[in-house]
C-alpha cells in the first residue's frame, strides 16, 4: 500500500468476495453468460409493505438527522422481535444501538472493546470482514480453525488451545457465513461459559438467525442465562432475513456502558443510521404480513438447499461439504480434486469455473482456508440448476486425488 497511508490501514485489503462479484459483473456486462453465485445477499425484493413504509417516511419528512442511537420505535420493535424469537425473554430496548448495517455494529463493538495488544479469537473459516475490523481496531485477530468433522465449528477445546492471557474477545458467527453451520444451544452455552469464566467478550453475529432450517430461529446467545451475557454483544439486523441489504440497517444489543460508548463512537462517524430506512425497518419487524414474507423466503432457501445438496451428492459423490443448516451458503471442499499442479485450490477452482464455464463462486481462501469454495444459493432455482449443470461435469472431468 502507498507510503502516504496511515499505519491504521496496514493490514487493509479490499474484500475478495466483492472482487469475484465485480469480475462476474464485468463479464456479464461484456455479454458473457455468467451465473453469479458469489454474492451474499438475498435475490428477493424487499417486502412491499417495507418499501412503502420507507417511501411514506420520506414523504412524512423523516428526512432530518435521526437520534444518533436509533429511533425509539425501531429500538422497541427490535427488542420485541428479539424477545419473541427467544421465547419471550425480555430484551431491553435501551441496550440496542441502531447502526448503518450490522457491519457498522460489528465495527462499533470491536473498536470500542479492543485495541493494541488485545487478541481476538475468530473461528475459521470466517467472514472476511472480522479480521479486517479487528485490525482496524489495532488489535490482533487469532484465527482458530474449526473441526472438519464437526461442520468446521469450534469447541472450547480448540479455543483453549489458541487462548492466552492477552485474549479479550471472541467473534462467533451462527448461522455461519461461509459454512452454513449452526451452533446448537448446548454448544453456545459451553462456549459462553468458557468465555464468561475467562472474562472474554463475545461478539455473537446472529445476522442469519432467522434463516435456519431446524425448527424455529437458530439458537441464540439471547437464549442464555443473564450472567452469561455480562460480556456479550449480539449483532442483528434486517439485511438478510428481510431482503433489505441496501437499506443499511443493523444493530447491536450490548450491556449499557458499552452501548453508550458505541453510540458515542458513531455520533462522530455516521450520526446514526439512515432515518427513513429506520422507519422501513420498524414495519419489517412489526407488520405480520412481512413476517409471512420472511417465512416464505426462508422456506424458499430451504427448498434450494435441499435441491442443491441432493444434486451435489448424486452428481459428485465423495466431494466433502459442510451440512448446511442455516444462512444461504454451501461450503464444499476442492482439494480432493486434481488441479494443474497438484491438489486443486479454491482459487484455481473458482478461476477456471468462471473462465471456462461462466459460474462465479468464492474461493475459501477469502475466508481463511483455500481448500474450500463457497457457493451462495440466494439465487433462483433456475440459476442454481444452470450453475450445477456446468459445475458437475467440470468437477467430474477433474481427477480425484488423495485430498
Ligand atoms: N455478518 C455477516 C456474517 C455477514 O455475512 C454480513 C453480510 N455479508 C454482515 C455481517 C453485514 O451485513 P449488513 O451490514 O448488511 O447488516
Amino acid at each position: 500500500m502507498h507510503d502516504a497511508l496511515s499505519q491504521n490501514l496496514r493490514h487493509l485489503s479490499s474484500s475478495e468476495t466483492v472482487a469475484i462479484s465485480t469480475e462476474a459483473k464485468r463479464r456479464q456486462a461484456a455479454g458473457e453468460d455468467v451465473i453469479d453465485l458469489g454474492a451474499g445477499e438475498p435475490d428477493f425484493d424487499t417486502p412491499a409493505a417495507v418499501s412503502a413504509a420507507g417511501v411514506a417516511a420520506i414523504q412524512a419528512g423523516k428526512t432530518r438527522y435521526p437520534p444518533n442511537i436509533g429511533i425509539a420505535e425501531l429500538r422497541r420493535a427490535m427488542a420485541s422481535n428479539l424477545s419473541s424469537l427467544s421465547d419471550g425473554r425480555p430484551v431491553d430496548p435501551e441496550r440496542i444501538v441502531v447502526s448503518t448495517g450490522s457491519k457498522q455494529a460489528l465495527f462499533n463493538a470491536c473498536f470500542s472493546l479492543f485495541g493494541p495488544k488485545d487478541k481476538v479469537l475468530i473461528p475459521s473459516p470466517a467472514w472476511v470482514s472480522y479480521p479486517q475490523i479487528v485490525h482496524l481496531a489495532r488489535a490482533e485477530p487469532v484465527m482458530v480453525p474449526g473441526d472438519i468433522e464437526w461442520g468446521l465449528k469450534v469447541s472450547v477445546a480448540e479455543l483453549k488451545r489458541s487462548a492466552d492471557a492477552l485474549v479479550k474477545g471472541l467473534v462467533l458467527c451462527s448461522p455461519c457465513n461461509p459454512t452454513g453451520a449452526v451452533y446448537t444451544a448446548p454448544e453456545l452455552q459451553s462456549l459462553a461459559e468458557w468465555a464468561h469464566e475467562r472474562k472474554i467478550w463475545v461478539i455473537a453475529d446472529e445476522i442469519y438467525r432467522r434463516i435456519h432450517y431446524g425448527t424455529g430461529p437458530a439458537p441464540s446467545f439471547l437464549d442464555l442465562p443473564d450472567e452469561l451475557l455480562e460480556r456479550t454483544v449480539v449483532i442483528t439486523g434486517v439485511s438478510k432475513a428481510y431482503a433489505m441489504t441496501g437499506w443499511r440497517i443493523g444493530a447491536a444489543v450490548a450491556p449499557p456502558k458499552l452501548a453508550a460508548a458505541m453510540a458515542a463512537l458513531q455520533s462522530h462517524t455516521t450520526t446514526g443510521a439512515n432515518h427513513p430506512a429506520q422507519w422501513a425497518a420498524v414495519t419489517a419487524y412489526r407488520d405480520p404480513k412481512v413476517d409471512k414474507d420472511v417465512t416464505r423466503m426462508v422456506a424458499a432457501f430451504r427448498q434450494r438447499r435441499d435441491n442443491l445438496v441432493q444434486r451435489f451428492r448424486t452428481g459428485v459423490p465423495g466431494v466433502e461439504f459442510v451440512e448446511p443448516h442455516g444462512a444461504f451458503y454451501f461450503f464444499f471442499r476442492v482439494d480432493g480434486l486434481v488441479g494443474e499442479s497438484g491438489p486443486m485450490t479454491g482459487k484455481e477452482f473458482c478461476l477456471r469455473l468462471l473462465q471456462e464455464h461462466g459460474v462465479a463462486l468464492v474461493p475459501g481462501g477469502a475466508f481463511g482456508d483455500d481448500r474450500w469454495v463457497r457457493l451462495s444459493y440466494a439465487a433462483s432455482d433456475r440459476e442454481i440448476d444452470r450453475a450445477l449443470d456446468r459445475m458437475i461435469p467440470f468437477m467430474t472431468s477433474l481427477g480425484r486425488g488423495a485430498g
